[in-house]
């Protein structure tokens, strides 16, 4: 039911039209603001998805890897242990070391060093070269502490071949306890750092590979500086740490670009795998969409608001047009005054619902007015009229008096609750109101315009409602009585004690007093 009342048209329905205008591209905003919000979650659940992936494959290989060259240093310990081996040759040494280590893919050398850090032995078929790296902390950690198991060191250049690399060390025992060396077995940065290139993560993506303590053995993209850096301090590394395995959303201290970190230890290593993705990145793609979708809704509901603006301005300008129209239908051109239509709708009202007090109609027409537009010209008589009209309305006080021009040099007068005395009152402010008009630039002086006034009285609505055509007329009458009377004065058809009925009433006139 709301349509038809909004095309009516009044302003509250406008004013409705125009909200639901507004409201629905609201709406349809809010809703794809949602289905958007849902895209992004989305996209983030697949990159978070896909970087738990990608760290899973990192850390298989480097933790496989890294369990190969352990077992290979094992296998060496095992190996210093069999009978003869001190007093083998170089070369049946070297066999008998070496023959169960296995090459993993990059895998430098194998090499022993005495509890001095002088080099013994390695797994290369070449003169043994000489060398101490006592210095280097792959021994120093082992020769210090009994209990270090697997060492993994910082990223160092080799002093024999000048390659970067890592090494894996484990310590070798004496019979008695007592620190006899180690086993060391190098992995190149360059393994390390084509595993971590083969993965593509985007612009703003990164893999490293961390020590628990916080050092940088590799990362990708690489950076000179970035390897052996300690992280030890950052907040996201300690986050790490703390939980173990997982990932989390943060600012890279590094370079203050936002990424999803995924984290997870490499195998029974103190090593730990990242992979990161950044967040611009993520969002790219959604980005793009968003633009889109986002760009069109704002679009369309812009236009859907404008237009429900506009439609609701045009339904105003339309509502007002017409209440200026409808004024106009009731409205007399010439004086301002209601007219006919307006004084008969007025009057079937008032005769439809009489009050408790009776009632009265003057019809009111201006002597020989023929004369005067005759004698002064029509636009004198115009003149006349529209003073007439003033003078009628300043001779009637009640707001629900109403004063119509119903013809040519004809008004009516409606006076609601108004008796026959209260109705000759009006009727002689008429007379002088008629006697007061005046056109100057015509020659009209005052005194020279004459009304005669015929006048009707309705019983009081307790006897039933009245017919406005038979009351009509009976004023009619009485003002056609008035002018064969010699014109400007009253006549009054006498009051009926019944309702006036629709025939045409027997008329009794009354002069007025
Ligand atoms: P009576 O006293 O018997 O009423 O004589 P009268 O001349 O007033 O009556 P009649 O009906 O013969 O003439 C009315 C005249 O009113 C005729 C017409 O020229 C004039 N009239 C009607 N409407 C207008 C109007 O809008 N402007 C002017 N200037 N004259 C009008
Ligand atoms: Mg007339
Ligand atoms: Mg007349």
């Amino acid at each position: 039911m709301l349509l038809p009342r909004c095309l009516a048209g009044g302003l509250p329905s406008t004013r409705v039209w125009v909200l639901l205008g507004i409201l629905a591209p609201l709406g349809m905003l809010v809703l794809s603001g949602g289905m958007l919000m849902q895209l992004r979650q989305e996209a983030w659940d697949k990159a978070e998805q896909s970087a738990q992936n990608l760290l899973r494959l990192v850390e298989n290989d480097i933790g496989r890897n890294i369990e190969i060259l352990d077992l290979s240093l094992q296998a060496v310990i095992e190996n210093l242990r069999l009978p003869g081996i001190a007093q083998a040759n170089p070369d049946m040494r070297r066999h008998l070391l070496f023959h169960r280590t296995s090459t993993a893919r990059d895998l430098g050398m194998i090499v022993v060093l005495d509890e001095h850090g002088d080099l013994v032995a390695d797994s290369l078929g070449r003169p043994l070269p000489r060398g101490n790296f006592a210095d280097r902390d792959y021994f120093r950690i082992q020769r210090d502490r009994s209990d270090t198991g697997l060492y993994i060191s910082q990223a160092f250049r080799s002093r024999l071949s000048g390659v970067d690399m890592i090494g894996l060390s484990r310590r070798i025992d004496k019979p008695d306890g007592s620190f006899g060396g180690v086993v060391l077995a190098t992995l190149k940065l360059s393994y390390l750092a084509t595993l971590l290139d083969s993965v593509d993560l985007g612009g703003d993506g990164a893999v490293s590979l961390l020590r628990r303590d916080g050092i940088r053995l590799m990362r990708h993209p690489f950076v000179q500086s970035d390897i052996n850096a300690s992280l030890a301090s950052s907040e996201n590394f300690n986050r790490v740490l703390r939980e173990r395995q997982g990932g989390f959303t943060a600012v890279g201290i590094r370079d203050g670009v936002r990424r999803y970190y995924a984290f997870r230890p490499v195998g029974d290593t103190p090593l730990i795998a990242t992979v990161a993705r950044g967040a611009d990145d993520v969002e790219a793609e959604w980005r793009g969409k968003a633009v889109v979708i986002g760009g069109t809704m704002l679009l369309l509901g812009g236009l859907t608001a404008g237009l429900a603006v506009l439609f609701g301005r045009e339904l105003r300008r339309r509502a007002a047009i017409e209440d200026t129209l409808a004024r106009l239908s009731l409205t007399d051109g010439l004086t301002g005054l209601p007219n006919r239509r307006r004084f008969d709708t007025d009057l079937a009202g008032v005769c439809d619902h009489p009050g408790a007090a009776p009632f009265a109609l003057l019809l009111v027409d201006a002597d020989h007015f023929k004369r005067i537009n005759d004698r002064h010209g029509h636009a004198a008589g115009d003149a006349v009229l529209k003073g007439l009209a003033r003078g009628l309305s300043a001779a009637v006080h009640r707001p629900e008096d109403l004063v119509c021009r119903v013809g040519g040099e004809e008004f009516a007068v409606l006076l609601p609750a108004t008796d026959a005395a209260g109705a000759f009152r009006v009727a002689e402010r008429i007379h002088q109101a008629a006697a007061g008009v005046a056109v100057a630039s015509a020659g009209i002086a005052a005194g020279s315009v004459t009304v005669s006034v015929g006048m009707a009285v309705a019983p009081p609505g307790a006897s039933g409602s009245v017919a406005p055509e038979a009351l009509y007329a009976q004023a009619d009458a009485a003002l056609y009585e008035a002018k064969a009377a010699g014109r400007n004065r009253t006549r009054c058809a006498p009051p009926t004690a019944d309702a006036l009925p629709r025939q045409a009433p027997q008329i009794r006139l009354v002069e007025a007093p």
